[in-house]
């Protein structure tokens, strides 16, 4: 495997019970995803983009195949060794921001530092930096309800670099906003992955994969299709 792969699945599936039947959510799946590029998976609901994303977070088990995400093999983890993984190297983002409304921005923003250790004043200045890498500079000291949906994302994108994170990984990202706002948070994480980030992000809307790089079509929990986007900026 090459060095530069940040993901790589081979053969994954996934299944989940459901009474006493089980539902197959991801069947065989095998791609490679290579560091600091933006990835959008696509394919009707109910295809497995969650599940995906979930699997490369270590949110969720595969239950067949082997999943290496920045190095690590996660099918072989230990709980422990994923959850530290997860909270130095993997951010994620929610299509609906998931914010903590009792918290201010810097105070979410600076969350995942203070649950690995990192002091208050350490996790404040990193806050800051990822803060002002997504525009939100001047704002920190607002509540998630005093500012837009749009600015709301941004900050769940900010909470996910913070402490320079490598690899966010954003499900259905724009899909609460206008379509306007949508393509700003579009270009938000295009300048990411250009910092070197590696973006990996589900979505149905077909304008945002102008933006990516690699695009992986899924239907039925089998990949369809993996292939550079045609419009892409690779
Ligand atoms: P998508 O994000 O593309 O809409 P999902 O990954 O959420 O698709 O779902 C893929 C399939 O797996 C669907 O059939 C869905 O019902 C099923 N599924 C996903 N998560 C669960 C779960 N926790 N329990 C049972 N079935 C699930
Ligand atoms: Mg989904």
């Amino acid at each position: 495997m090459g060095e530069n792969v940040a993901i790589a699945a081979t053969g994954v599936g996934k299944a989940f019970p459901v009474g006493k039947q089980s539902v197959t959510a991801l069947r065989d799946v095998s791609l490679a995803l290579p560091a600091g590029t933006l990835t959008a998976l696509t394919g009707p609901s109910g295809s497995g983009k969650s599940t995906l994303l979930h699997l490369i977070a270590g949110l969720e088990r595969v239950d067949s195949g082997s999943l290496e995400v920045l190095g690590s093999q996660i099918h072989s983890c230990t709980s422990a060794e994923l959850t530290a993984l997860r909270l130095r190297e993997i951010g994620f983002v929610h299509q609906d921001f998931s914010l903590l409304a009792d918290l201010t921005l810097i105070e979410n923003v600076r969350l995942p530092l203070e649950a690995m250790g990192t002091a208050r004043s350490a996790a404040t200045a990193a806050g800051r930096e990822a803060m002002s890498r997504v525009g939100l500079e001047g704002l920190e000291q607002r509540f998630p309800a005093e500012v837009s949906g749009g600015q709301q994302q941004r900050a769940a994108i900010a909470r996910a670099i913070v402490g320079n994170r490598t690899l966010v990984l954003a499900d259905e990202p724009t899909g609460s906003l206008d379509s306007r706002t949508g393509a700003e948070i579009m270009g938000v994480l295009s300048q990411l992955r250009d910092e070197g980030v590696t973006v990996v992000l589900s979505t149905h809307n077909p304008a945002n994969l102008s933006h990516a790089d690699h695009v992986a079509v899924l239907h039925d929990g089998t990949l369809h299709s993996f292939d550079a986007a045609e419009a892409g900026t690779a």
